[in-house]
């Protein structure tokens, strides 16, 4: 049993939540919660660094690159739209819809996802801040200006936008900033946090990380949902080893 700042860090019991977590969450009203590729493996989505990150013979890091796009737009254009593909069919599952009752119980919830599936929305959530962006909207590489996912190819690929530009998923990509708006409201909301959740994140991808580690050091009660340890493991308040479906299901349960 490791203590840490007075919590009992759960100790990678099955099938118990600990007492202190309960009831810290019952009184909680600024409640934040940061997801990661892994919350959405249950709908089917590959995790980043699970499938290998390979189409075709390309990179996952290659595509999803200002340089990778510049020099091949076509076939980041594709791959996004084989990507597109399979997040059609995914419905979100029961950590995503776990998340969506937190809002309601919660009086503060925000939610923080890395994703860009936009499963989070499906589920009902609505104060959310996609940090990555989202691949349900395109963008203009040129003037900025924003398109829904389906676009009229008119034989062009890339489309293009009204003023001549190529158009890209409204993604962030490796090397690109995130939107300084959307980052700082993040950081607002994990500095004024009472318990910050990080879940299904191998907290790896930069800014995202430190939002865990800004929560805790102002105060917040910090609960990892993994189902195996990452970086930020040792720095929890509480890990709970596992899905986030079944952690997320069993807090629900145990708060309504
Ligand atoms: P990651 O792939 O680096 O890490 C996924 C984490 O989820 C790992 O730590 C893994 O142990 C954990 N995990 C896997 N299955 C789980 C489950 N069922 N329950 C709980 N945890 C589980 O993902 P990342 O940290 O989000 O960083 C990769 C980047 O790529 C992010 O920007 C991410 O959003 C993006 N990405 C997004 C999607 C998506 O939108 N669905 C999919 C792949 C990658
Ligand atoms: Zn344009």
């Amino acid at each position: 049993m490791h203590r840490v700042r007075g919590y009992k860090r759960e100790k990678m019991r099955e099938n118990e939540l600990s007492l202190e977590l309960l009831a810290r969450l019952k009184s909680a009203q600024r409640v934040v919660a940061l997801t990661g590729a892994g919350i959405s493996a249950e709908s089917g989505l590959p995790t980043f660094r699970g499938n290998g990150g390979l189409w075709k013979k390309y990179k996952a890091e290659d595509l999803a690159s200002i340089e990778g796009f510049l020099q091949k737009p076509d076939v980041v254009w594709e791959w996004y739209e084989y990507r597109r593909s399979i997040y059609a069919q995914a419905k979100p599952n029961a950590g995503h819809l776990a998340l969506a009752e937190f809002e309601k119980i919660f009086p503060g919830f925000t939610l923080i996802t890395q994703n860009t599936d936009g499963l989070h929305r499906m589920a009902g959530n609505e104060n959310i801040l996609e940090l990555h962006g989202s691949l349900r909207r395109n963008r203009c590489h040129s003037c900025g200006k924003l398109y829904p996912e389906k676009v009229e190819q008119n034989g062009k690929i890339p489309p293009r936008c009204a003023c001549g530009g190529m158009l890209r998923p409204d993604v962030v990509w490796f090397g690109e900033p995130l939107s300084p708006f959307v980052l700082d409201k993040a950081l607002e909301v994990s500095s004024r946090a009472e318990v910050f959740f990080s879940i299904g994140t191998s907290a790896l991808v930069q800014p995202a990380a430190t939002l865990p580690l800004l929560a805790r050091r102002k105060g917040a009660a910090l609960v990892e949902i993994n189902i195996e340890e990452t970086p930020l493991t040792s720095q929890a308040d509480f890990f709970l080893r596992g899905t986030s479906s079944e952690w997320l299901g069993k807090i629900k349960e145990r708060i309504v």
